[in-house]
């Protein structure tokens, strides 16, 4: 019998609209605060750094459906459908009576996923008459799909790279000044918040948090000029809802339903893009599907993180979010996942969390790069450093549904690739790469100097 191996959808049947999960959800995320007031954040506040129709979209709390505008649908369409693939390969290797399939975001022109929300914030930044933005980027994923998207609509775009990774991927930043961004190490000398860090702290080689509070800066202090951010926040998840609105049509296709969803965690949104529609199967029809973050063990927010009020950044500019938090000044270890090294998730996942309907998992370094081997070698696609730790999670959970006997169905994201982070590779294949231990210690102290506000 032939077997089909991968799922794609026509244009006709992309998603037109996206979906908002806390239109659903029993308990919603607590209000963002206002630093200075407490107070829950208005739509005006939020404008002073974000676009309009982002702001309008984060606080939405009673729309589950948003209209996905005609432009972004159009570029989405130079990539979308994203393939959902039957993982044989994999499976095989595996001895595993699971079927394992995997969205495979890799396959955007910069890839990975985030592509889906740079289209839509720069579409809206432009419709509103933003001439300039500003972001930050870690592994470089990020500005890439921005620079991209800018470049797109017309906008003008600087982009904060945390230090240790524009060192560590140079050819990150080619792409991001390919595209035509200004591309500037983080922390600078660029803005105060760059300045006050490297004062006291001249070698550091950046944090997600840091380069955030760089072009949180620049935004407010340059007229026309509108911040964009690559995760945490819940419009960029909402947009990323394009995965798995594809994935349940293209489950269906392959005549299965999935008992297990699981998405790699740097701030939430291709967990999120991909677990939000199935889980609204649990939310409105009583299924009882499985969903599972994965996360690095030296970043591990979900498990080992507060629920607490905390910045989005290090130097305290973004509002005040409910979130799983190892607290904003913590200094992740330099592992090569660099989209993962954030130090809190976004206000709905941790929600989420906290009540049950999800659960985080912890990868070593060294698993998360033999998990990526083996499918690589098995699948023929190098995974992004990020998603190896979605594939350790697949591998997990088909090996135990072997231990146990048991057929089951795994899905998981395929964030993006790993061509540009060979690097990487080359230093797990020389032995050189390591695990990073955690104290409890470490997190204590970071944790225990946020106000606490719940
Ligand atoms: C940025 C990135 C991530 C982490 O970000 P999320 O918002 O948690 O999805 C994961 N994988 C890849 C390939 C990325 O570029």
């Amino acid at each position: 019998m032939d077997k089909q191996k991968r799922f794609f959808l026509t244009e006709n049947e992309i998603p037109t609209r996206w979906y908002n999960i806390v239109a659903d959800m029993k308990n919603k995320p607590l209000p963002m605060l206002n630093p200075k007031t407490k107070k829950p954040i208005t739509l005006d506040e939020m404008t002073v750094i974000f676009n309009r129709a982002c702001s309008e979209q984060e606080l939405n709390t009673t729309d589950a459906w948003i209209e996905i505008p005609e432009e972004v649908r159009e570029l989405y369409k130079n990539y979308r459908s994203t393939p959902l693939v039957r993982a044989y390969g994999l499976e095989k290797a595996l001895d595993t009576p699971a079927h394992i399939y995997f969205k495979n975001e890799s396959v955007s022109p910069i890839g990975s996923h985030k592509l889906n929300s740079a289209l839509a914030q720069a579409y809206y930044c432009k419709k509103e008459g933003v001439t300039n933005i500003t972001t930050e980027t870690g592994a470089g994923q990020w500005g890439t799909a921005l620079s991209y998207a800018a470049k797109a609509f017309g906008l003008e775009l600087a982009v904060y790279m945390v230090k240790v990774s524009y060192h560590q991927k140079p050819y990150r930043r080619s792409i991001m000044q390919t595209f035509g961004a200004q591309v500037i190490a983080s922390p600078s000398m660029s803005t105060r918040a760059g300045k006050d860090i490297l004062t006291v702290n001249p070698n550091y080689q950046g944090s997600l948090g840091t380069a955030i509070s760089e072009a949180v800066e620049l935004a407010t202090q340059t007229p026309n000029c509108k911040y964009v951010l690559g995760s945490v926040l819940n419009h960029v998840t909402l947009h990323q809802t394009v995965i798995g609105l594809e994935a349940e049509k293209q489950m269906e296709m392959a005549g299965e339903y999935p008992d297990v969803v699981i998405g790699c965690f740097g701030g939430g949104s291709n967990f999120g893009g991909i677990s939000f529609p199935f889980m609204r199967h649990n939310l409105l029809e009583g299924k009882n599907i499985e969903f599972l973050a994965a996360e690095p063990a030296s970043c591990p927010k979900l498990t080992r993180g507060i629920f607490q009020y905390d910045f989005g950044d290090e130097a305290g500019y973004t509002p005040m979010m409910p979130m799983f938090t190892l607290g904003h000044d913590f200094q992740p270890a330099h592992i090569h996942a660099g989209g993962l090294r954030y130090h809190g998730a976004g206000t709905i996942v941790s929600q989420l969390l906290k009540d049950g309907l999800m659960k985080g998992v912890d990868i070593p370094q060294l698993e998360s790069f033999k998990a990526a081997t083996l499918f690589a070698q098995t699948e023929g696609i190098i995974p992004a450093p990020e998603s190896a730790h979605a594939i350790a999670t697949a591998i997990r959970e088909a090996n135990k549904a072997k231990e146990e006997g048991k057929q089951k169905n795994i899905l998981f994201c395929l964030s993006g690739h790993g061509l540009i982070d060979m690097t990487a590779y080359d230093q797990y294949n020389a032995g050189d790469l390591t695990n990073y231990e955690l104290p409890d210690e470490v997190i204590k102290a970071n944790v225990d100097k946020l106000e606490k506000l719940i």
